[in-house]
């Protein structure tokens, strides 16, 4: 299929302007992402529809803590990446093209079949995750336009490397995104994960100012950002400019892929960091992949009452109505059911 959001250049040559690589690509290439390919002046999708994983998990697995808690999320990836994270999770299917020579596997469905899924499945939401929602974007976006004629709402997990084009196009059918914001170094981004960091601060901030519910996700690696004056930093950056409302989750690292020389995260740096978070006045900061802690709740920011308890991804007890602490009425942020 045609890809959306490019330009023809001279010699056959066409420029990509879907992420802010904007890969320049020749005739017969493809980007950096190994699904994107340029067919004599014509950029080709060459994952639409594609799937190589579809399941139905609970919206808090995103995690999306403050949207729609304890529903589930139909949700769908292709094979490919814009990142090269050295540490990443699902580099088996992420990273599948650029480590096996180009392979592109998946099963075919159309945008109909997975909004029907997500019917079938009581999901509230369909999840673009997994992999980097924007390197299969046109599959994305025709989706979550049809999930919206049904009431389904969308939901992007993503490096935050979207150019302002794609996010503007796709802003009418977004709901909400869990954005990575990986370290506050250029050195880290550049390093670990062959990207700028500046252009990820640059969509976290479109974002806000389109009104897409948003939620942030760092991964703490020992030695690489674990610093504590990093972490003020990026949790300053994230209540200056995109406000003390917006959820952080701190997240635990272990070892994996390339990046092996290194032990988990101590629970303890978490702690740390959480309290960095905190400190700076962010509202409502997570530890995660820590199953059992403290952190995994929802306090509320006024009175300190635990408004949503959870253990790993299941939600217990809700302390909290249309929105307001049960307890003394303030307004917990977020979009609830
Ligand atoms: S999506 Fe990004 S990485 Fe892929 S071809 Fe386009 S600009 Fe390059």
């Amino acid at each position: 299929m045609e890809a959306y959001l490019y330009e023809p250049l001279e010699e056959n040559k066409v420029k990509c302007n879907l992420c802010s690589h904007r890969c320049v690509v020749k005739d017969g290439r493809r980007g950096i992402c190994g699904v994107r390919e340029n067919h004599s002046e014509i950029l080709k999708t060459l994952v639409y529809g594609k799937l190589i994983a579809r399941h139905i998990d609970p919206i808090e697995k995103k995690p999306l803590f403050h949207f729609f808690p304890g529903t589930l999320s139909y949700s769908i990836a292709t094979v490919g990446c814009n990142f090269r994270c050295r540490f990443c999770q699902n580099a088996d299917i992420a990273q599948m093209p650029t480590d096996h020579k180009g392979a592109i596997m998946g099963e075919s469905f159309a945008p109909s079949e997975v909004v029907a899924g997500a019917e079938r499945g009581r999901c509230q939401s369909i999840s673009y995750t997994y992999t980097e929602p924007t390197v299969f974007f046109e599959f994305a976006y025709d989706t979550a336009k049809l999930a919206h004629q049904k009431g389904i709402r969308n939901v992007f997990v993503t490096n935050g490397y979207m150019t302002a084009e794609a996010l503007n196009m796709i802003n009418p059918y977004l709901d909400a995104a869990n954005v990575d914001l990986k370290a506050f170094s250029d050195k880290y981004y550049k390093e670990l994960c062959g990207a700028k960091r500046k252009h990820v601060l640059e969509t976290l901030k479109l974002m806000k100012s389109l009104g897409i519910f948003v939620e942030v996700t760092t991964l703490i690696v020992p030695g690489l950002n674990d610093e504590r004056a990093e972490l003020k930093e990026l949790a300053t950056f994230i209540r200056n400019d995109l406000g003390s409302e917006t959820p952080w989750h701190i997240s635990r690292f272990h070892p994996t892929y390339k990046l092996t020389d290194r032990p988990s995260t101590p629970v303890e740096t978490l702690k740390i960091a959480r309290e960095i978070g905190l400190g700076v006045g962010l509202k409502y900061v997570y530890t995660g992949n820590v199953p059992g802690d403290e952190g995994e709740n929802t306090f509320c920011c006024n009175c300190g009452q635990m408004v949503i308890e959870r253990w790993g991804f299941q939600v217990g007890k809700l302390r909290m109505e249309n929105g307001h602490c049960t307890t003394c009425g303030a307004n917990i942020d977020g979009v609830w059911a």
